[in-house]
């Protein structure tokens, strides 16, 4: 499907997110949380997004795209498109469902992996649920929606860990992890290295609770267009 870009905004350092409507204003496929879209813009490969909106609005998708230093889709996206622009998508995608079954979820971003996460705070704060999400950014400069989560770092639902680019100074995932409570569920999202230690670290949890999603390496799901 071809969509407008209605508005981009600042996030942070080297993160935009794009705002992306139907061309004729119409109601966009309904998505859930942990969803992701494949867009190509002008001659750049197709690449996946996830869409950080609330998926109860249905006139528009949000993505935020961190600009890689030699990435040719993600520096397309934010050294070329502007707002009015049409971009061609494939209907959203879910490979990182979240269960409705969990009497509690914990939540592992990472830098630009906090995509999928935001949707699915916003989801649980609206049923109400047992959640708390660890954030993992180098500093607040570089965390996209620090503001946005302020509120809830203040009530001990968002707990952010920045550690100036050495991993050891940030979350202790394998700590974190130890334990499994009954009825804990986690969903976790972010670089590789961070991919591979929460990996270990739950490896005692039973698989059923415990779900993730990888941008990249061979685990990531290869982009795909239409849809
Ligand atoms: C399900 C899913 C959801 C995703 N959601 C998001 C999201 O919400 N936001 C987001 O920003 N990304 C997301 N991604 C990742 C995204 O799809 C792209 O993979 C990412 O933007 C990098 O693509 P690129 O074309 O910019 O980089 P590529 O051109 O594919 O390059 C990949 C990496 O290699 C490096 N590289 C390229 N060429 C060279 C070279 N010659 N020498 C050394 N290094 C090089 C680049 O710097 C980059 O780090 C998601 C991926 C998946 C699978």
């Amino acid at each position: 499907m071809l969509l407008r870009v209605q508005s981009i905004t600042y996030l942070a350092a080297r993160v935009n997110s794009y705002e992306l409507v139907d061309c004729e204003a119409r109601d966009l496929p309904p998505f859930e949380a942990g969803a992701h879209i494949s867009v190509r813009v002008g001659d750049a490969p197709v690449r996946d997004f996830s869409l950080w909106n609330d998926p109860a609005e249905r006139a528009r998708y949000r993505i935020a795209v961190l600009r890689e230093p030699d990435g040719r889709g993600s520096r397309e996206w934010h050294d070329r498109v502007r707002a009015g622009d049409i971009v061609e998508a494939s209907s959203p995608r879910n490979n990182f469902r979240l269960t409705a079954e969990a009497g509690r979820y914990l939540l592992i971003a990472g830098g630009i992996g906090i995509t999928p996460l935001m949707a699915m705070v916003a989801v649980l704060r609206r049923r109400g649920a047992e959640f708390r999400l660890h954030y993992c950014t180098r500093s607040p400069e570089e965390t996209p929606f620090f503001e946005d989560l302020a509120i809830l770092a203040a009530q001990g639902r968002v707990v952010f860990h920045h550690d100036g680019g050495d991993p050891a100074k940030g979350l202790d995932i394998a700590a974190t992890l130890r334990e499994h409570l009954p009825g804990t569920h986690l969903y976790y999202c972010g670089p590789t290295g961070m991919m591979a230690a929460a990996a270990s670290a739950s490896r005692h949890w039973p698989p059923e609770t415990v779900h993730c999603e990888y941008f990249a390496g061979p685990n990531a799901v290869p982009p795909m267009l239409p849809g």
